[in-house]
């Protein structure tokens, strides 16, 4: 504790004002690199409070295997500067983050009427897995959602595995990293033991919301889920949709305003499921969470930003990652609605 007080007292010699917790600094202000290191580790040094209130998702078994302990924050700036603290390393399945990737490769090849033809834009008071929409609606409240995302995968042009591919094929041009893959065990855990995502995957073919005729539609879904990250590549998906499409390098090959301005909005409304309005208020930044732990945030015209850590409050969101973003959005003022 002394230390971090001394830490700060020095930084603040050249970048005033750092803030401590419950302190602010101006949105316009740009920050200096010590300044970022400082909060990053700051935040996730505190965040590690709330994991033991926390659990590691089982529902998929292979999940269970993460060990709570293991957190990181990075963030991304306006020049795609990259910051990063703790297990920045580790890696760890990307699970419902991949429902923006999809989002996007869908609305593209089918454009936005066919896709929300067949979903709504609703926010939710329901759980990432909940099927309720189905029975009342014959159609899903939102593309964030299991039961939308499996639409949305499934309305991807292609056969086979040509769907996932072109998810993992964005990601790795996204974060400019080849090495992205899938991890099979997951893939053949959340296939095994997915029976709640096929019965609304055969429940959705019923109501005709797409014409992928087998399966491999939804193991295309199971696949991207599957999809293994780690925290400075998350950031890096922040960044391109806080940037209108615009990758961390500056590359501009899939720049698409309209697209990421979708997004962005869906993101906010139910990209953290049930938490998504008190979120909205508390944290105020486009986000995306996932099983695996991991939370992306893109701060639009400005951040990149992505937390880990696999122990989960009752939405299905990182505990420690939520405290994270919210605090680095409270000492950053990065809420939009500022
Ligand atoms: N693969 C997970 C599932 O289908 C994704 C859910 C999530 O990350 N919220 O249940």
């Amino acid at each position: 504790m002394r230390t971090l007080f001394y830490t700060w007292v020095l930084l603040s010699l050249f970048c005033s004002p750092i803030p401590l917790q419950g302190q602010l600094i101006s949105y316009e202000k740009s920050i200096c690199k010590s300044e970022i290191n400082f909060l990053l580790s700051d935040v996730l040094n505190e965040s590690k409070n709330l994991i033991a209130q926390a659990k590691v998702a089982d529902y998929i078994p292979e999940l269970g295997k993460a060990d709570p302990n293991k957190t990181a924050i990075a963030f991304i700036d306006e020049k795609g500067n990259i910051y990063s603290k703790g297990d920045v390393h580790t890696q760890f399945t990307i699970q419902s983050i991949s429902k923006i990737i999809a989002l996007m490769i869908a609305v593209q090849e089918r454009g936005e009427p066919y896709i929300f033809d067949r979903m709504g834009y609703y926010g939710t008071d329901q759980a990432f897995n909940s099927m309720e929409a189905l029975n009342t609606r014959q159609k899903p409240l939102n593309p964030m959602m299991n039961a939308g995302a499996i639409v949305t995968t499934a309305s991807i042009l292609g056969k086979g595995d040509e769907g996932y591919q072109k998810i993992l094929k964005m990601i790795r041009y996204i974060t400019k990293n080849d090495k992205i893959d899938i991890n099979q065990a997951v893939y053949l855990s959340e296939k095994a033991t997915g029976n709640r995502n096929r019965a609304m995957f055969y429940l959705e073919k019923n109501f005709n919301l797409f014409t992928a005729e087998d399966e491999e539609a939804l193991n295309n879904y199971f696949r991207q889920c599957s999809i293994e990250i780690n925290v400075i590549d998350l950031a890096k998906i922040g960044y391109f949709f806080a940037h209108q499409g615009t990758r961390f390098d500056g590359d501009k090959t899939y720049f698409n305003p309209e697209i990421t301005q979708l997004i962005n909005s869906i993101m906010l409304t139910a990209g953290m499921y049930d938490y998504s309005g008190e979120y909205a208020r508390k944290v105020g930044i486009p986000s995306k969470s996932g099983v695996g732990g991991g939370i992306v945030g893109a701060v639009p015209g400005k951040y990149g930003i992505a937390t880990f850590n696999a122990a989960l409050d009752a939405h299905g969101n990182s505990a420690a990652g939520i405290y994270m973003i919210e605090q680095l959005s409270k000492r950053l003022q990065l809420s939009i609605f500022k």
